[in-house]
């Protein structure tokens, strides 16, 4: 088997990554300015402050694009096609690209309600996912 290319957490996403490992899905919020961001960096991306923190998100939200791809972009995916890529509009706030998994791919739709699920990739690795409610 293929893996597919995996995060390589370093010091900005290693909170997160140890999170997703554990199946609980944290995003930042700015201590300052108090706006949620996506995805984990060292500055708030809304005014510049490097007082962040770490929060418990909903994992809810809604699908606010998606394709389906049929044609694996690396060996790592051949056995998951079809997939869908989607920028999932969090419920916090801010946007994230990742999977919709757990249902037929065709039936994945702009503004569908979506819920984290984890994929347990590696030992090492685990990806937040979502999938329709
Ligand atoms: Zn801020």
């Amino acid at each position: 088997m293929v893996l597919p290319p995996l995060p390589r957490p370093y010091q900005d996403t290693a909170a997160y990554w140890e999170a997703a490992k554990e199946h609980r899905f944290i995003i930042q919020q700015c201590k300052d300015c108090s706006e949620f961001q996506f995805y984990p960096r060292g500055v708030c991306s809304h005014c510049l402050s490097s007082n962040l923190d770490w929060r418990e998100a909903s994992g809810k939200g809604e699908i606010y694009s998606c394709s389906v791809n049929y044609r694996a972009p690396h060996p790592g995916f051949a056995d998951n096609t079809p997939f869908v890529l989607a920028i999932v509009a969090l419920e916090e706030g801010p946007r994230m690209m990742t999977n919709i998994v757990e249902c037929d791919p065709e039936s994945v739709k702009i503004g569908m309600a979506v819920t984290v699920v984890f994929d347990d990739v590696t030992d090492e690795v685990t990806l937040p996912k979502f999938k329709p409610v």
